[in-house]
């Protein structure tokens, strides 16, 4: 039986999975990584808004970030989020090029040298 700090654990675990638009970014980055911008484009959301939920997830474990440059990328930092991912909404898909977004990879550069992404087409979403 688990004690009552892996319990509260867990709680706080789900706690921060329970929104859909930090769900969102969890599907996204385990498409690969994705700096901030990129997140920002596709939620469609202002930067203080995108952050905030980052930041969320950050705390709880469940991402982290690195700096590239001037950029700050995000990566999945909690495995236990790729089945539960999976189990709800279906297989990752490839990472998606924003026409709008002004990241270097939706700008026709490199996808993020740790992307899963390996040799599969991105889908270009206008
Ligand atoms: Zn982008």
């Amino acid at each position: 039986m688990a004690t009552s700090s892996e319990y509260r654990s867990a709680a706080s675990w789900f706690k921060a999975l329970a929104h859909p638009e930090r769900v969102r970014l969890l599907d996204a980055l385990r498409s690969g990584d994705a700096c901030v911008c990129h997140l920002e484009a596709l939620l469609g959301r202002p930067q203080a808004y995108v952050s905030q939920q980052l930041a969320a997830l950050r705390a709880a474990g469940l991402i982290r970030d690195r700096k590239e440059g001037q950029r700050v990328y995000y990566t999945i930092a909690d495995a236990r989020v790729r089945p539960l991912l999976e189990r709800f909404l279906g297989p990752a898909q490839a990472p998606i090029r924003l026409s709008h977004c002004r990241c270097p990879e939706c700008q026709g550069g490199e996808l993020a040298a740790a992307s899963s992404a390996g040799a599969r087409p991105l889908l270009f979403v206008a």
